[in-house]
């Protein structure tokens, strides 16, 4: 019988001894995207986290960066040239002419064709990559990128709401200098395309704590170990619905505390996704954010490079805080419960408070079967070679009478030469994969002489994330998704409306020349150009009806239902009615930051108070069975 320690709150107490220093990666455009109407992965969530952030001046403590977006020569380090060509090309407008390769590269329901699809993906991937880059290159201790984390993409394959897998790149990046990388995902979905990538090979420890049974992806049991060398190496706990944050940290902190034992790695990546949230749109879990957090305390406790990242997590308003809340823990920063005003204020109804909690929903893990989980996946980690020793000369690094400072100097001075890429000429010649090292999920004959099994209970058809919706959600949130495939090319009501130009904009907009990130160290003044911020509004629109009559009509189906609650004004100062659709600022970030009166000025369309009206009624009924 295990003793169950309740969550140490103080834990999650900021450490001030150990000053970290952290690199935090944001693209201002990233809010901007919208995958279909009525979708529930929302990039919006993000802007929302990093208004939060910037408002409770985290940027006082870490820095601040816009990565280059990746490019697709650098996601073909992972994924196909086919795939990635077609994510490039295809479009609302085209998408038509590419029905067998929607069918083939599983874009469709899960996985809409939308504008800027492309960009996106560049966004969340150059974050994670380079937030890679900067800790091999000792840059930082912490690397942040929230808009990463999309753990389903596979080799030639979306899946799950994720195209292009950022965290494989990230990982394939720390690979370089770091002789074994974990990975740590806390989403409520099995990371199975981490773990497919890396299932051959023990460079890579991936470990995913997840719902499992009847859900997406339908991967992840107990005995999906790894094979060849990766065998022991790829280590899953199966969960059932509404795990507790004392029984997840009773299982969470001994496994990766063995895990750093038997495992020794030099970096970490931890998958943050928010959707092991209680109340999530789309989860089953039941963890509070401090329970949440304390998975983030305690992989930073270890004092190892780490690379955090987002993932999943559809109820916005906890996803949002959450990750703010785990921004603080990773800078030292405490945060009071009280949400400083900020440019989302009023999805924080009605509390306004930093915090997200537990419902009363049973725990279907009982101790007795978490306790047998946590042995069994201890036993199997005692079965890897204690700390592999990779040859890293299969990573030819140095070439031969040089040391690593010299290989350094010339990597930088490499690298000024090149400013417009990455990866210079050089740092590509000298990365070699090394045989096997990415299972190639392609080719089944291959996996199959090497062991690789599918799951009797996940054939290869394919899954939908939607499939699956919390009960516990509003009604209204429910009925999104049914609509959602039959109107996956809705995203053209936005493309009228210069939704997604982004490429347009770009080449006018804010991006610095160098290679090197933007660095800022304070609150952005924001740089979108008027034109971005008109578009902003436009794609609020493409989400949900509006009122004003400012956007395209739209179908009746996503209207507020008339038993919701209605909109309550946030605070006096926040205007509860949209005056008048000026496109100024609404959506820009960091400005409140100075000047709180700024605030009263801002606007809100009328598609922003549908989905906190949304949210309120999830709340409503999360209270009613607390
Ligand atoms: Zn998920």
């Amino acid at each position: 019988m295990t003793s169950f320690a309740p969550v140490d709150l103080q834990l999650a107490a900021p450490v001030g001894a150990d000053k970290k220093t952290v690199a935090y990666f944001y693209d201002s455009d990233v809010g901007n995207y919208a995958y279909v109407a009525g979708h529930p992965m929302k990039p919006h969530r993000i802007r929302m986290a990093h208004s939060l952030i910037m408002n409770y001046g985290l940027y006082k403590k870490m820095e601040i960066y816009r990565a280059k977006p990746a490019t697709n020569l650098e996601m073909t380090q992972f994924h196909t040239d086919e795939y990635v060509e077609f994510l490039k090309k295809v479009t609302p407008d085209n998408m038509e002419a590419y029905q067998k390769e929607q069918g083939r590269f599983n874009v469709g329901d899960d996985c809409p064709v939308f504008d800027g699809l492309f960009e996106f993906c560049g966004i969340s991937a150059g974050g994670s990559m380079e937030g890679a880059a900067r800790l091999n290159r000792g840059k930082c201790d912490v690397a942040v990128n929230w808009a990463g984390g999309l753990h389903h993409a596979k080799k030639s394959e979306a899946s799950g709401f994720c195209y292009i897998n950022d965290i494989v790149l990230g990982i394939l990046e720390l690979l370089r200098y770091n002789q074994r990388v974990l990975y740590i995902d806390i989403d409520v979905h099995h990371g199975d395309g981490v773990e497919e990538a890396f299932y051959t090979t023990d460079r890579v420890m991936t470990v995913s704590f997840h719902k499992y049974g009847e859900y997406f992806p339908g991967t992840g049991e107990l005995r999906d170990i790894g094979v060849g060398q990766g065998k022991n190496y790829s280590v899953n706990f199966p969960l059932r619905d509404g795990i507790d944050d004392k029984s997840y940290k009773a299982i969470f902190e001994p496994v990766i505390k063995n895990v750093m034992e038997y495992y020794r790695p030099e970096a970490i990546v931890l998958q943050c996704g928010g959707d092991s949230l209680s109340g999530d749109r789309l989860g089953c879990f039941n963890l509070s954010m401090a329970g949440h957090a304390n998975c983030v305390n305690f992989v930073k406790s270890f004092n190892l490079p780490v690379l955090v990242l987002g993932g999943g997590g559809y109820t916005m308003r906890n996803v949002s805080r959450t990750w703010a809340y785990e921004t603080g823990l990773l800078v030292g920063q405490k945060m009071g419960p009280e949400l400083p005003f900020n440019d989302y204020y009023e999805y924080y109804a009605p509390d306004y408070e930093l915090d997200v909690k537990p419902s009363n929903m049973d725990n279907a893990n009982s101790m007795e079967y978490l306790q047998k989980i946590k042995v069994q996946v201890i036993e199997n980690l005692k079965r890897t070679t204690f700390a592999p020793s990779v040859q890293m000369t299969d990573v030819p690094r140095d070439p031969e009478g040089m040391n690593d400072e010299a290989d350094a100097e010339l990597d930088d001075l490499d690298e000024d030469e090149h400013t417009d890429s990455r990866y210079s000429k050089r740092r590509w010649d000298k990365y070699i994969e090394k045989d096997g090292e990415l299972s190639d999920s392609e080719d089944e004959d291959e996996n199959e002489a090497n062991g690789v099994r599918r799951q009797p209970s996940a054939p290869k058809r394919r899954r939908n994330m939607m499939d699956y919706q919390n009960p516990m959600a509003a009604a209204d949130d429910k009925d999104i998704s049914g609509a959602v495939s039959a109107r996956s090319g809705r995203s053209r009501i936005g493309s009228a409306n210069g939704v997604g130009s982004h490429t347009a904009s770009d080449a006018e907009g804010p991006r610095s020349d160098d290679s090197e990130s933007e660095t800022f160290d304070g609150p952005r003044e924001d740089s979108l150009s008027s034109g971005d911020r008109e578009e902003d509004e436009d794609i609020d629109m493409v989400d949900e009806p509006v009122a004003n009559g400012t956007g395209p009509a739209v179908g009746p189906q996503e209207a507020t239902p008339p038993d919701s609650p209605p909109p309550v004004a946030a605070n006096p100062t926040v205007p509860a009615h949209v005056v008048e659709d000026t496109g100024n600022d609404a959506m820009d970030e960091g400005d409140t930051i100075d000047d709180p009166e700024f605030a009263k000025e801002e606007v809100r369309d009328e598609r922003e108070k549908e989905d906190v009206t949304a949210e309120k009624a999830t709340e409503v009924v999360e209270r009613s069975e607390q």
